[in-house]
């Protein structure tokens, strides 16, 4: 058993700030308040410890309250991501079976046979429920997907245990102040923000939170000081270096660390951050680990340049193969224990370890360094995009035969998806690029469409996605 993390870190540090955001303050207290107070109103709704409630929402101190809320009330959470059409959240919805839909006050199309939007929450009566003082180390706390190869997203759950496990790796890697704030400018409904919200209440730090990536706002607030950690991709941590480089300056010593992660790092971008005084990390995590399973320390951040550092205090990783680059398999309290819905019978361990399908070697020194995703993965500006989705979303269409998806070089989002596409009947490069529009998240739509007689493909017929760049 842990203790009911909120409820300890009120009692612990009440009038320490929880959360800022856009010149507002909420403290511990509050935030606790706040967070019962939509619990209470969510069990008059009929919802109930130990229902599972999906979540779609902008990030805000108002979607940190529900969030809390319905932990408070004893629920599992489905992470939903805002970015997904319809198509794909409700094939998440399909799988996870939620007992309630929960969305917030912008205009959401998306429907649900029980849903609430939190105005209406909101406005309900209170009914007081049992605040439990201890929780389960094996609760699921957040459900979020994640496609696999085959191109069916599945839904990992996140125990309590891994996110505390994972939480307190990454602080006895850092260190934790008491004057830490931690600006999240990561979408809450992944591991990347989420995680945040959960080392938070464990450490008593502030968040700064950000709706969205604001390079301009983002660096201002690490200028200034409000400041002192911050998670980036590449993509995002160059937009800050290019705000530092215009302006000609440093980043100021009290800026801890800058976790950047997600995706592979130009080695570019590492020495730029440096020259600017940005302490940058590499780490390598994912949702399967509930975050970092690897981090750089700082004193190691020049002379390992390009490694994703060692494993975190209690995670463990080795190289499966026989060869000196292999899979990284990954051991530790913060690796999933398994899915949800149509992937549930999967066990995602073989003898405790985890497989990740991304390629990497360890130095002589036990650094980690990540030379390849897993297979045919496309990391576009830190979002995944899973070839056998978008070829699925595409064969759709009522004139393709078969298409065959990879990535391309691009100097913004690191790479882009393109398609490749067999046709049996007519259409045109627009007619599918609309088409598009309607199946999948904007950054999973090819950029382009290549039209040809036929797709590469191995003996036992898999599409040889790295083949297809011999087609351009
Ligand atoms: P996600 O499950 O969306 O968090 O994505 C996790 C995946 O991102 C990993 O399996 C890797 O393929 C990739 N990734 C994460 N961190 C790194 C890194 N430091 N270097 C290279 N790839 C990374
Ligand atoms: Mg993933
Ligand atoms: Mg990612």
């Amino acid at each position: 058993m842990y203790p009911n993390l909120l409820v300890k870190r009120a009692s612990l540090t009440p009038n320490r700030s929880a959360i800022i955001f856009e010149g507002r303050r909420w403290t511990f207290s509050q935030l606790k308040q706040e967070a019962i107070d939509f619990a209470e109103k969510l069990h008059m709704l009929g919802i109930n410890k130990g229902m599972r409630i999906a979540i779609l929402a902008s990030s805000n101190p108002q979607l940190v309250t529900v969030l809390h809320g319905c932990m408070q009330l004893g629920c599992e959470l489905v992470m939903l991501n805002e970015r997904l059409t319809e198509e794909e959240l409700l094939y998440q919805l399909n799988d996870s079976q939620p007992d309630v839909l929960l969305v917030d006050g912008l205009n959401r199309s998306l429907m649900y046979v029980n849903r609430l939007s939190f105005d209406e929450i909101i406005a309900a009566p209170n009914k007081p429920i049992k605040i439990d003082s201890e929780w389960s180390k094996d609760r699921t706390i957040t459900i979020m997907y994640t496609s696999g190869t085959t191109g069916n997203p599945k839904g990992v759950r996140q125990t309590l245990e891994n996110h505390v496990m994972s939480a307190t790796g990454s602080a006895l890697n850092l260190g934790v102040h008491p004057n830490d704030c931690w600006l999240c400018a990561m979408p809450l409904f992944h591991i990347s923000g989420f995680s945040i919200l959960m080392r938070s209440v464990l450490y008593g730090m502030t968040v700064s939170l950000h709706t969205k990536f604001n390079a301009e706002k983002a660096t201002e607030e690490i200028l200034n000081g409000t400041v002192t950690r911050m998670s980036v991709v590449a993509v995002t941590l160059e937009r800050i270096i290019s705000v530092l480089e215009e302006r000609n300056l440093a980043i100021p010593d009290t800026f801890q660390s800058m976790l950047v992660g997600g995706g592979p790092v130009p080695l570019n971008y590492l020495e730029r951050a440096i020259a600017r005084n940005i302490p940058v990390l590499q780490t390598y995590g994912m949702t399967e680990t509930s975050s970092q399973t690897t981090t750089l320390s700082s004193e190691d951040a020049i002379r390992k340049l390009g490694s994703a550092g060692k494993p975190l205090f209690f995670a463990d990783i080795r190289i499966s193969g026989e060869k000196e680059k292999g899979e990284i398999c990954i051991k530790g309290p913060h690796v999933t224990k398994g899915y949800v819905g149509a992937a549930s019978s999967k066990n995602p361990q073989v003898d405790g370890w985890l497989h990740t399908g991304d390629i990497g070697y360890i130095d002589d020194e036990g650094y980690l360094y990540v030379v390849d995703r897993r297979s045919d993965l496309i990391i576009s500006g830190g979002e995944n995009i899973y070839p056998a989705e978008v070829e699925q979303a595409i064969v759709k269409h009522k004139a393709v035969k078969e298409a065959g998806v990879t990535g391309i070089k691009d100097d913004t989002w690191g790479q882009v998806p393109i398609a490749f596409v067999v046709l049996k009947g007519q259409v045109t490069e627009e007619e599918l690029k609309s088409f598009m529009k309607t199946q999948l998240a904007t950054y999973k739509q090819p950029v382009g469409y290549y039209f040809i007689d036929e797709l590469p493909r191995n003996a036992s017929n898999k599409i040889l996605r790295r083949k297809l760049h011999e087609y351009l």
